[in-house]
């Protein structure tokens, strides 16, 4: 067999090497130093376009237990960062430009490996893997509308903040559909009441909040109806309140009255222990997005599942057109893999083209769901939602456990990366049997 990779990213250099190690020979395009992208500086692969951090390394965060998984299966990348690992408390953060020479040392010293600076805009025959990422050239970028519909493809993402649900305080928020009031109807959305004096101070430092910067080429995402929520504050004083903050159709049930303003929550996973803040996308800074949110009447105290983020960012609706082994359903000699797939980040990625060149092979017994990479693949393979956007990996995407811990929500991701641990052990020895993981 041999297999075509489009993009030596962080995703396709996992993929090729996966898939090389299997005896597979592999054709790995990439477009650089030829033709660059809006946020790539240099021609090497697996060049880290932003932070040089792949964020936390401890168990208890998600990403931690994702590299410590993708480390038991034995990934190229994982391997390349540890070795080029540079102090950062918790944190794994590397030399990006020896992490980078380091993949370019694996790629280049394996021989079932060619490697071809060539933009591609036609589907090689074959099988092949597509791992343009989130700044995939134009050209690919029309092929793939060909191949999945214009429907299915995005090209920016605008994340809200989404949090914990036992963070919440229940005894300012409530359950509540704008206009349904029956008692007793299922309730799909969480409310935080403002007072008049709670709105305009909340307002006050929206505005003034701390914001990222707006590069070039995302200028257009402002174009498309999809406002950061400190921008909608930057229109009017009452912008918001007659926008995403609107009170209409909702009766706070304490005061049994309308509040000043909302903020509404939905859930974002089906266990239900995750909530986004409705209309909330947002380029504020990460640490502002924790101040100013953490004023929202009932979020005093809460836990950033995710925050929230607006960015250039080219993604499929992985769930509607792939299948669970990240094939095109319409054309399975097809597959997708990293962040065009719709999951976000570093790590995610390089655990996505791990799975596309495993996957390639053809394991037939996919990871367990209650694992990191299960919850990976499963993310961008099988959610069901009609609002399809990019997430990091987090607990929210994992199974609840069937008995809690004490010691409160470090014990139980404690729990919950044990859990994973154990399963993904199993499945790595079912695939040893099958000597598919060798
Ligand atoms: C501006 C920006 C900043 C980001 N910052 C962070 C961050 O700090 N932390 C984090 O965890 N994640 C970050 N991300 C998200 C994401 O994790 C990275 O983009 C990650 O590199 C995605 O991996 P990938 O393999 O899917 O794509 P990439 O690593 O982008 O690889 C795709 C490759 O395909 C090549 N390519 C594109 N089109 C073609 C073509 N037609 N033919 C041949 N080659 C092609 C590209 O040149 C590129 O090398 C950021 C994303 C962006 C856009």
């Amino acid at each position: 067999m041999k297999v075509s990779v489009i993009g030596a990213g962080l995703a396709g250099c996992e993929a090729a090497l996966q898939l090389a190690k299997s005896g597979v020979e592999v054709v790995l395009y990439e477009m650089r130093p030829g033709k660059q992208t809006p946020a790539h500086t240099s021609g090497l692969p697996a060049e880290l376009v932003c932070s040089n951090s792949l964020r936390s390394d401890l168990l208890h965060n998600a990403p931690g237990l994702l590299k410590e998984e993708l480390r038991r299966c034995g990934s190229f990348l994982m391997k390349a960062a540890d070795k080029c690992k540079i102090p950062a408390g918790g944190a794994l953060a590397v030399d990006r430009d020896e992490f980078s020479k380091t993949v370019l040392e694996m790629l280049s010293s394996n021989k079932l490996i060619k490697l071809v600076n060539e933009e591609v805009s036609e589907i090689p025959d074959g099988k092949v893997i597509i791992a343009a990422g989130p700044l995939a050239s134009k050209a690919i970028t029309d092929v793939i509308t060909d191949l999945t519909g214009s429907d299915s493809l995005y090209f920016y993402d605008a994340i809200a903040p989404v949090v914990d649900f036992e963070s919440i305080n229940m005894d300012k928020a409530f359950f509540q559909n704008r206009y349904e009031t029956e008692e007793g109807a299922a309730a799909d959305y969480l409310n935080c009441p403002f007072t008049k004096e709670e709105y305009f101070d909340f307002v006050k430092e929206l505005k003034a909040g701390e914001r990222v910067s707006t590069r070039d080429f995302e200028k257009e995402i402002h174009f498309q109806g999809c406002m950061p929520v400190e921008a909608i504050a930057d229109s009017g004083e009452m912008s918001l309140a007659f926008g995403p903050m609107k009170p209409v159709g909702l009766i706070d049930p304490r005061t049994n009255s309308s509040s000043f303003a909302v903020v509404q929550l939905r859930m974002e996973n089906l266990a239900g222990t995750a909530w986004n803040l409705v209309g909330f996308q947002t380029k504020l800074t990460y640490s502002e997005q924790k101040r100013i949110f953490r004023m929202i009447p009932g979020l005093e105290k809460a836990e950033f599942v995710r925050l929230g983020s607006m960015h250039r960012n080219t993604f499929i609706n992985g769930p509607t057109v792939l299948d669970k082994r990240l094939q095109l359903r319409t054309m399975d000699r097809i597959m997708f893999a990293g962040q065009i797939t719709g999951i976000e980040g570093y790590i995610e990625s390089i655990a996505s083209g791990y799975l596309a060149g495993k996957l390639m092979t053809g394991i037939d017994v996919l990871p367990p769901l209650d694992t990191a990479l299960g919850a990976v693949l499963r993310y961008s393979t099988d959610t069901i939602t009609d609002n399809y956007q990019p997430s990091n990996i987090n607990y929210g995407l994992f199974p609840p456990l069937k008995k809690k811990p004490r010691g409160g929500r470090r014990a139980r991701r404690e729990a919950q990366a044990n859990r994973a641990l154990e399963s993904l052990g199993k499945w790595l020895a079912d695939l040893d049997v099958l000597s598919f993981s060798k």
